[in-house]
């Protein structure tokens, strides 16, 4: 069997790979299986100096992989770039703290006690890594080097839209010294995912779409196993009158446009004080039709195409089905004729929660604004959804900030900034966004489970 896989810009077959099918995936999934005690059994640091030189490997050949991620799934190459570099930090983090996380704790006795009570940390075994296309170096190695780490083998599926940077990531870590049974990937679209899950993994850690995430709950209903649902989002902001007008508007058309608007936590609603709408829409078109869109190669461009052509239907549908409810279009409005999955910045104003643009992850370059009377207004309207990833204010008054944020349902929280991710913090979602976390030193237990030992001596 064959993936195609095509170049979101033009259109154009960019290449083909050979992809799994059940019985490759179950030979795979018997490699890992048989593998991954005497992966566990080395020591901690042979681990780690693994993850070092895939650090070191990375750097080296960052100007490469960036050129096949911006050719697979369009990213504008200055943000693929950014995407390698970014990667930097959260692997310093795990190697500076894996060995902490990992450490076997005594909690009690042990000082001529009788009874000594331990806590160790075992890998869950081997896992499934089930991954998104927008961030495939950020989303799976936030999986993959912590599970590595922990001693798991890891069964990675890259997305068929990162299919490319799948197999360079596997390639990088065997070079690395990695075996290649500790980490396999698994080519091919959502029937490979599903292969997957039909082995009896310990362990399945997906990032994806509400859709897909709640088929694999079903999946793996009724079995022992960790699930981690890592899903999409409809992220707001909240600007305040007291707000610096300018820079809030720069930072949230960032937050909205970056990637494309592909992010899981890029802005996708804003609502603003009524005292500085107007003001602030001014400011934010502004912003919005300075972006560079173009060819995705081009150092200087910033919006590139969607990776997924099927997205440029949900995006022309939200738009008309807001235009039909009263919204007004202030910039873009519809996709762009020709090859390639193009759709132009857009800004709508006069929305409200009856469309679908206020309500359902747009996941593309369009986002709505509403006007609102107070802080009370701006919570509610941030709740009043079924995702909660992540939700940002901008106020110079921190007091305000931390009161309305305390009061939002959301994974994470953000005072004068958004779109941001941090190692040190968790990374996770409430309601449809999803369960579990990654990142932080808790992203690191994740993929263990704790031993209790009770010791008495004899
Ligand atoms: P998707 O759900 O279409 O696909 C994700 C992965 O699931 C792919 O590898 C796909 O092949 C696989 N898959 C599809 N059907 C499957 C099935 N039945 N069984 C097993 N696997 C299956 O998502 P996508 O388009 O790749 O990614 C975009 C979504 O991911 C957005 O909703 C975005 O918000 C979300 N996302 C979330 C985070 C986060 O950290 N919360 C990060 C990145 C992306």
């Amino acid at each position: 069997m064959t993936l195609k896989i095509f170049n979101p810009a033009t259109g154009k077959l960019a290449a083909t790979l050979p992809s799994d099918d059940a019985r490759s995936v179950k030979a795979k999934y018997l490699r890992a299986r048989a593998a991954q005690p005497a992966w566990a059994r080395t020591r901690l640091k042979q681990r780690l100096d693994a993850i070092v030189k895939f650090r070191a490997l990375l750097v080296a050949q960052a100007e490469r992989l960036a050129t096949v991620l911006t050719t697979e799934v369009g990213k504008p190459i200055a943000q693929s770039r950014n995407e390698l570099k970014g990667l930097l930090p959260r692997i310093d983090f795990f190697l500076e703290e894996t060995a902490h996380a990992l450490r076997i704790r005594r909690v009690s006795g042990g000082r001529g006690e009788p009874m000594e009570e331990r806590i160790s940390r075992e890998p869950l075994g081997v896992i499934a890594n089930i991954s998104a296309w927008n961030y495939p170096w950020f989303v799976g190695g936030n999986v993959f080097i912590p599970a590595l780490l922990a001693g798991n083998a890891v069964l990675y599926k890259p997305s068929e839209f990162a299919a490319l940077t799948g197999v360079e990531i596997a390639r990088l870590l065997y070079e690395a010294g990695i075996p290649q049974d500790a980490f396999i990937a698994l080519i091919g679209g959502g029937d490979v995912g599903a292969a997957l899950l039909r082995q009896p993994v310990d362990g399945v850690f997906f990032t994806g779409s509400v859709g897909t995430g709640k088929k694999i709950a079903e999946a793996v209903r009724g079995r022992m196993v960790k699930l981690q649902l890592e899903l999409g989002g409809k992220d707001p902001i909240y600007v305040c009158e007291d707000a610096d007008i300018a820079g809030a508007a720069a930072g949230i058309a960032d937050g909205a446009f970056y990637n494309t608007g592909q992010s899981c936590c890029s802005v996708e609603r804003v609502y603003v004080n009524e005292r500085i709408f107007e003001r602030f829409v001014d400011a934010f078109v502004g912003a919005v039709r300075n972006f560079r869109r173009g060819d995705p190669a081009d150092e200087s461009t910033y919006i590139g195409p969607l990776t997924r052509a099927p997205q440029l239907k949900v995006l022309e549908a939200q738009v008309k089905d807001a235009v039909k409810k009263g919204a007004r279009i202030l910039a873009g409005g519809k996709r762009v004729k020709g090859p390639g999955n193009w759709f132009e910045p857009t800004v709508l104003v006069d929305v409200t929660h009856d469309m679908a643009v206020m309500r359902e992850e747009t996941f593309g370059p369009v986002i709505g604004l509403m006007s609102v009377k107070d802080d009370a207004e701006a919570v509610r309207l941030m709740n009043d959804t079924s995702y909660g990833l992540t939700a940002g204010i901008y106020t110079p008054d921190r007091l305000r900030a931390e009161k309305v944020l305390s009061q939002v349902h959301s994974g994470s929280v953000y005072w004068n900034c958004c779109d941001r991710v941090s190692p040190r913090l968790p990374w996770s979602g409430v309601g449809d966004s999803g369960i579990g976390l990654t990142l932080s030193t808790e992203g690191i237990e994740a993929f263990t489970r704790p031993k209790a030992w009770h010791l008495r001596a004899g």
